[in-house]
């Protein structure tokens, strides 16, 4: 079954049950404490928090999604992706908890021929937050699925909250079984390798009066109006229906491996480390197709520094892969062809789109060899175990064009760190001479002192990265 077949089946279903189908949001978050939608309840938080009244009862969406807290997974487990596509049902204050786990239950058993995903019920098992007898219940009521294929988790797993006072509520989530092949049984406590979480259903229905962490929190009471919101991968979902082992080899990404294999001359499936780097070739080729596609640029912080971060991460993948000439202009049309059904906007825009991406790698690999080599030569003075100075950082970065966790990154191939804090304050003095700079220049002008604070602060790519982290406000 192909991604966008399971796409719209996905859709009509919800729409079927009552729902209003609202298109995807763009990737770039319209809440400014995020950079990017990490999940498709982003663009309905005023309604789930009560701020704005919906303007439907329920809602189902299929929103394109960025976690770059992920990029680490990326191609080394079966199923993050830095871009992927998350597909949602919402209620609010309409339906709850027993009718949430009757639909994605339907959906996820009923067979093909009947429009649904028509999955083995048997391979199912659901997870249930330890204090939630409730859920437990209706999930023997509801559906099949047996008292021993449910198990219990903690709030660490299965509560949802804000990270502040406010809504909050039990999660229930629903895992796939792989089989014996993949790894140990016990359920999805045991092994998320064999057991593949594929649904996350949330269940907003307290309201909290104090949130220390993620598992420490004060309930006072019931929320007046309770809401659903839930998030299903369409890529786990994909990957799992089309019988290939991970997300990466699905019809919307695995054309991109070929290719890959194609240009490198290396067989994928052969070498475990080659196959990890085509597939980070394969999700970020696409991911900054995306990215770049909601109106993104490469630069230097904020969402900008992490789309340029996958583009040179990227290009160097496929260096690793002794490619050396430029290889966006063979990769980015592929992903474009398998992902313009679902977004046509990629194919009408793809002018604009290549030529951000194309030159980009062209400045990278302008810089690429000299970087390497100063790299190597600073890894080898201090050898396995030492330390890089800020200095050689901050000269990767500024003359080299190496964002910093891609200098981190190498570094740690050797077993080299780097002196990160150094390479901070060198990166802040840079900032501090440029707007002494700019000052002196602007005499009497208008003092925009204030929006250059702002872009250092508000969107430098540290800052950047704790928001990214902090993915717990959200889910
Ligand atoms: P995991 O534990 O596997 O990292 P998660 O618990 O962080 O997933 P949720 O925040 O619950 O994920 O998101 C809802 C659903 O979105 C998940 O059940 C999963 O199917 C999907 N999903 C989450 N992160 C990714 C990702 N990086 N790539 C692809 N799908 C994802
Ligand atoms: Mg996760
Ligand atoms: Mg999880
Ligand atoms: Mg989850």
């Amino acid at each position: 079954m192909r991604t966008a077949e399971i796409r719209k089946r996905w859709l009509t279903f919800f729409e079927e049950n009552g729902h209003t189908v609202v298109p995807s949001a763009s990737v770039i978050s319209s809440d400014p404490s995020i950079l990017f939608n990490i999940a498709g309840m982003v663009q309905f938080i005023p309604y789930l928090t009560g701020r704005e009244p919906a303007p439907f009862p329920r809602a189902t969406s299929v929103q394109k999604c960025v976690r770059t807290q992920d990029i680490e997974e990326v191609g080394k487990t079966t199923r993050h992706g830095t871009f992927f596509q998350m597909n949602g049902n919402f209620s609010f204050g309409d339906y709850f908890k027993a009718e949430a786990i009757r639909f994605a239950w339907q959906l996820l058993t009923h067979p093909e021929s009947a429009g649904g995903l028509g999955f083995d019920p048997d391979r199912l098992w659901a997870t249930v937050h330890r204090d939630d007898a409730e859920t437990v219940d209706l999930w023997l009521e509801e559906t099949s699925v047996p008292r021993e294929r449910i198990q219990f988790r903690g709030s660490e797993d299965n509560f949802w909250h804000t990270g502040q006072p406010g809504p909050g509520g039990y999660c229930s989530e629903i895992y796939y079984d792989r089989g014996p092949d993949y790894g140990s049984e016990g359920g999805p406590e045991a092994d998320e390798d064999r057991y593949i979480e594929i649904w996350n259903l949330v269940f907003m229905e307290f309201e909290l009066s104090a949130v220390r962490s993620k598992t420490d929190f004060d309930i006072r009471g019931d929320l007046p109006a309770k809401n659903i919101d839930t998030g299903m991968g369409l890529e786990r979902v994909a990957f799992l229906k089309q019988g290939v082992e991970n997300m990466y080899e699905i019809d919307e990404v695995f054309p991109v491996i070929s290719a890959a294999s194609r240009l490198s001359g290396r067989e994928y499936g052969a070498l475990e480390a080659d196959d990890v780097r085509m597939r980070v070739v394969a999700d970020h080729v696409r991911s900054a197709l995306v990215i770049i596609g909601d109106g993104v640029r490469p630069a230097n912080e904020g969402r900008g520094y992490i789309l340029r971060r996958l583009l040179r991460r990227a290009v160097r993948a496929m260096r690793l892969l002794g490619v050396t000439e430029p290889v966006l202009p063979h990769l980015l049309p592929l992903s474009m062809e398998v992902m313009k059904d679902s977004y046509p906007e990629l194919e009408t825009d793809f002018e604009r789109i290549s030529r951000v991406a194309y030159a980009e790698e062209t400045a990278f690999l302008r810089t690429l060899e000299s970087g390497t080599q100063l790299l190597a030569g600073a890894v080898d003075r201090v050898g396995t175990g030492g330390d890089i100075s800020g200095d050689i950082a901050f000269a990767l970065h500024d003359t080299h064009g190496f964002p910093i966790d891609l200098t981190l990154e190498m570094a740690a191939e050797h077993g080299v760190s780097v002196d990160e804090a150094g390479f901070r304050t060198l990166m802040q003095e840079q900032r501090e001479r440029a707007r002494a700079d700019a000052k002196s220049k602007k005499g009497g002008g208008a003092d925009l002192s204030a929006y250059s604070q702002l872009l250092d602060e508000g969107a430098s790519e540290f800052v950047g990265y704790d928001a990214l982290t902090s993915d717990a406000r959200i889910r």
